[in-house]
């Protein structure tokens, strides 16, 4: 758990140094889990690992080496705190219609536009200065909650069509829409990190950034990689386990995980762009999907939406499981049909679970 009014810089230095003191464990040896070899780095804000399996484990610091080189090329083109990036230089030219950019903004940007579309809006990576104006994102932490006034003039900014798309070129169609791709860059970052593995002949390996993860092969040769899903509701539990397959990609979004603390009341990071307001209501939803920007786009979004409107919009997503847990004190663990199969809950927890339709 981390409050955003952390400076991002303080942040960083804090993974960067949790990254160094973990590295420097593993140096000597690494982390052997069960035969798995696994190596721990700071980079895009978070802690990130790289885990090497049935029989590649000796292999593990040259997988870990060419993920964080990858991630940290992603991290300078789409950073939002850093006024150099390419996502910067992107959102200052809102409004100044087309310019070349790079391939991840590029790739990012387009991928944002079909999410943003298939979630009907509740994936919106054009939330920009709404989540500013709450304190995230480098943002200050308003004094007081945001009244109707100004989230009305956030909101006009906001809306995924003024992302521009054509001739090989992006753009903003109006000044002052900002982009913030942190809903979604991470998923896309071990996307591109598995590929580049895969080609460099890794089979059994597992990438993690921040909680985005994606696995192939098998951390040994009887048994697939194991992930536990965090209880959202009590710090340190988890509510269950998840058996992924080949190529197979998780993500959660959660109210723990950053928020602002305004008069007493807590204020999650994940924004409805509906109404300009942090959501309320869920504590955690976890997605299994084939690809990890899917998974990362689609919990955000997923978690915006609830159980009831998110199994609507699931009905496009064939290969995707969710799991939602709402942010109430009689806990409830909801599962969809697809989850059912790959999901073991906590014994303790059985009887919280209930299934979606
Ligand atoms: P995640 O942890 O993947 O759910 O992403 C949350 C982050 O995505 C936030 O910290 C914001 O930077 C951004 N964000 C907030 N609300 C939305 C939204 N409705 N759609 C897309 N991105 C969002
Ligand atoms: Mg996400």
């Amino acid at each position: 758990m981390r409050k955003e009014s952390m400076p991002w810089r303080s942040l960083l230095a804090a993974a960067a140094v949790a990254g160094v003191l973990l590295m420097a464990v593993f140096r000597v040896g690494g982390c052997r889990r069960r035969g798995v070899k696994e190596e721990n780095f700071g980079v895009m804000g978070t802690l990130a690992s790289v885990a090497a399996g049935a029989g590649e484990q000796e292999r593990c610091s040259e997988y870990a080496g060419m993920a964080l080189a990858r991630m940290r090329e992603i991290e300078s083109a789409l950073s939002i705190y850093s006024p150099t990036s390419d996502l910067s230089r992107f959102n200052a030219a809102a409004g100044k219609g087309l310019m070349p950019v790079g391939n991840h903004l590029r790739m990012t940007l387009g991928l944002s536009l079909v999410y943003g579309a298939l979630t009907q809006g509740a994936f919106d990576v054009t939330v920009g200065p709404v989540v500013h104006a709450w304190g995230f994102s480098g943002g200050r932490k308003p004094a007081a909650p945001l009244d109707e006034a100004t989230l009305e003039a956030r909101r006009a900014l906001v809306g995924y069509t003024n992302i521009v798309m054509a001739e090989g070129q992006c753009g903003l169609a109006r000044s002052g829409v900002v982009v913030d791709l942190g809903g979604v860059a991470k998923g896309y970052a071990v996307d591109v990190c598995c590929r580049e593995l895969k080609a460099a002949g890794a089979r059994n390996f597992m990438v993690n950034l921040g909680g985005n993860m994606r696995c192939h092969g098998r951390p040994e040769p009887d048994r697939p990689w194991r992930i536990g899903v965090r209880d959202p509701l009590r710090p340190g539990g988890t509510v269950g386990r998840l058996d992924l397959g080949e190529g197979m990609a998780v993500a959660t979004s959660g109210n723990y995980e950053r928020f602002v603390e305004i008069e007493g009341k807590r204020y999650a990071h994940i924004i409805d762009p509906r109404t300009g307001r942090p959501v309320s209501g869920m504590a955690g939803v976890t997605v299994v999907a084939p690809s990890a920007v899917t998974a990362d786009a689609l919990s955000t979004g997923l978690f915006v939406l609830g159980p009831e409107e998110g199994m609507r919009v699931l009905m496009f997503f064939t290969n995707c499981a969710a799991l939602f847990v709402p942010d109430k004190p009689e806990m409830e663990i909801l599962l969809t049909p697809g989850m059912e199969k790959i999901f073991q809950v906590e014994s303790a927890l059985a009887g919280r679970v209930k299934r979606l339709r």
